[in-house]
């Protein structure tokens, strides 16, 4: 059982020739609404994978909220531990999208903001009951870092994605059992570059030494590198035909977190993930890229 505590939000998704500069406005070729925010993407991965997958969340007082809870209950996701705020907006992200499939993200918060550190209190059976807590960083970071301590007092499973990493990292957020940054998120944790595979491989070990037991930091088409006490090295990508990238690694996410919620070996359930993440970089959309388990075996085993 894989308990996701993050943010839900609507993704206005709109197609452009190219960004547009500061002050400049351009006509974007079409846009279209999608239900996202990392912690519902991640369920839904996890979910898609055939985890059994319940959230802790908020969504707003509008028309969004019920297409959100929805489209959860859709993906078979538990919703009992989302509940709406009294008055105010569900979270939002406006995506950009250019031709060559790079995205530029705002992201809105709005209800996300309202789950707070004593909120996460009445979620301690919740926690303890899951085999793995899946986190990222769309929800206020006192709120993540209570709910790591109650997974770490439960003796459960704890993975974050610092995404989107704060200027201000605090230390207690290093203290879980698998971090899995990409790129620019590991840069931003460490103040080292992490585009190339050996420069990646310092800094997972600069994260290790500052607490966290595993880190897996994802590279786009290089794959993943990843550090653990018993494994180091990286995990190739697997080829595929880029379309969006927006979900890649919410993918990933969901899939490493429900391959190690089945015990499967760290580097195991990497090369699962990858195949996941690169699935959805050839899918627009984020959660509609989520592919299943039999899409991910057949690439696994092709
Ligand atoms: P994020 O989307 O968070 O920036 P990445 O771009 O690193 O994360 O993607 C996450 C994972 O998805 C990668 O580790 C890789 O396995 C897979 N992936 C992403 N982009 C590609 C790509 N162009 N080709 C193949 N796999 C990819």
């Amino acid at each position: 059982k894989i308990t996701v505590l993050g943010s839900i939000n609507m993704d206005l998704v709109v197609r452009c020739r190219s960004f547009p500069n500061p002050g400049q406005t351009i006509l974007a070729e079409s846009s279209t609404e999608f239900c996202g925010g990392k912690g519902a993407n991640q369920a839904v991965a996890a979910a898609q994978a055939g985890a059994d997958v319940t959230m802790i969340g908020r969504v707003g007082s509008d028309s969004f909220a019920d297409r959100l809870l929805q489209n959860l209950k859709d993906h078979h996701i538990g919703t009992e531990n989302v509940q709406r705020i009294a008055d105010g907006a569900s979270g939002m992200a406006i995506i950009s999208l250019d031709r060559s499939g790079q995205n530029s993200i705002t992201v809105v918060p709005n209800a996300n903001l309202e789950l707070s550190e004593t909120d996460v209190e009445s979620y301690r059976d919740v926690i303890a009951a899951s085999d793995v807590l899946m986190l990222q960083l769309e929800v206020p970071i006192q709120t993540v870092i209570a709910a790591i301590r109650i997974a770490k007092q439960s003796g459960v499973r704890v993975m974050l994605d610092p995404a989107p990493a704060p200027h201000d990292f605090p230390s207690d957020l290093l203290d879980v059992d698998l971090l899995c940054p990409n790129q620019s998120e590991t840069s931003q944790l460490t103040s080292l570059p992490a585009e190339l595979i050996e420069q990646a491989k310092v800094a997972a070990n600069q994260l290790r030494s500052q607490g966290c037991q595993n880190v897996a930091i994802t590279l786009g088409d290089q794959g993943t590198y990843l550090s653990s006490p018993t494994y180091e090295g990286q995990l190739p990508a697997f080829t595929t035909n880029v379309v969006d990238t927006t979900a890649a690694g919410d993918a990933f996410a969901g899939v490493l977190a429900t391959c190690w919620a089945q015990q499967k070996s760290l580097p195991e359930a990497v090369r699962y993930a990858n195949a996941a993440g690169a699935i959805a970089a050839s899918r627009l959309g984020a959660q509609s890229s989520m592919p299943s388990w039999q899409e991910i075996e057949q690439l696994v085993s092709s």
